[in-house]
């Protein structure tokens, strides 16, 4: 990843837009704003950006699910959309629609801006493996050394279970479809039975504790806060 990403920000909320635009600037992105679907697609295709923050609720022929569509046509560039409404459909549709995450509407620009770097982060260069230890609430995780504990005490984990738990701490903060999670905990394109993710979780909660910051995602799969 160069130093500087180009972000392209599509968002017809002028005052939405600016706070998005000042945090952005801030981690040094070089930003471009669009406030229509049609802008935004002139722009996207004027400076192949690194990224792309795409509002669902835009005015005109083209909103947020048809412009995602038509980017996802033309190229891999990591989407973030923006959702008004916090309901699992909009959530669902943007991920079918190849969106790599989504933001809830009111969000922290903060919170905006740390989701961009993680992205920026994963879709550059190789992604390195976490090292070091991991504080994820009464549990601490030395990935060197493969161990865990709860309270101080040893958990036994299963080495699927590590598997996945080391691979949402590698996207931590990142939404990550059951699909993603069988692919880079499993290492395989299982086309099989996604559930398999499902158990695994549980039985990470089972093991570590109700205090895991480990989030379900309605409709879409699992987030490591
Ligand atoms: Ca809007």
């Amino acid at each position: 990843m160069s130093e500087q990403a180009v972000v392209v920000v599509v968002e017809d909320d002028p005052n939405i837009a600016d706070l998005v635009d000042m945090y952005l600037r801030r981690d040094d992105h070089r930003v471009y704003l669009a406030s229509t679907g049609e802008k935004a697609l002139e722009v996207i295709g004027q400076r192949s950006p690194d990224l792309v923050i795409l509002d669902i609720g835009l005015p005109g022929e083209i909103d947020g699910f048809e412009c995602c569509r038509r980017i996802r046509a033309e190229s891999d560039v990591p989407v973030i959309m923006l959702t008004a409404r916090d309901d699992e459909i909009d959530r669902v549709i943007g991920f079918e629609l190849g969106a790599d995450d989504y933001v809830t509407k009111p969000f922290s620009p903060r919170e905006l801006a740390a989701r961009v770097k993680a992205i920026l982060r994963r879709s550059g260069t190789p992604r390195e493996p976490v090292g070091g230890v991991h504080k994820l609430g009464d549990v601490l995780v030395d990935t060197a050394r493969r161990e865990v504990l709860l309270n101080g005490e040893p958990v036994s984990l299963a080495s699927q279970e590590f598997s996945l738990l080391l691979f949402l701490l590698e996207n931590r903060g990142l939404a990550l479809s059951r699909r993603q999670l069988l692919g880079g905990a499993w290492k395989v394109d299982w086309v099989g039975d996604e559930r398999t993710v499902d158990v695994h979780v549980r039985q990470l909660r089972r093991k570590l504790g109700t205090d895991l910051p480990l989030e379900t995602i309605s409709g879409l799969g699992y987030r490591l806060g």
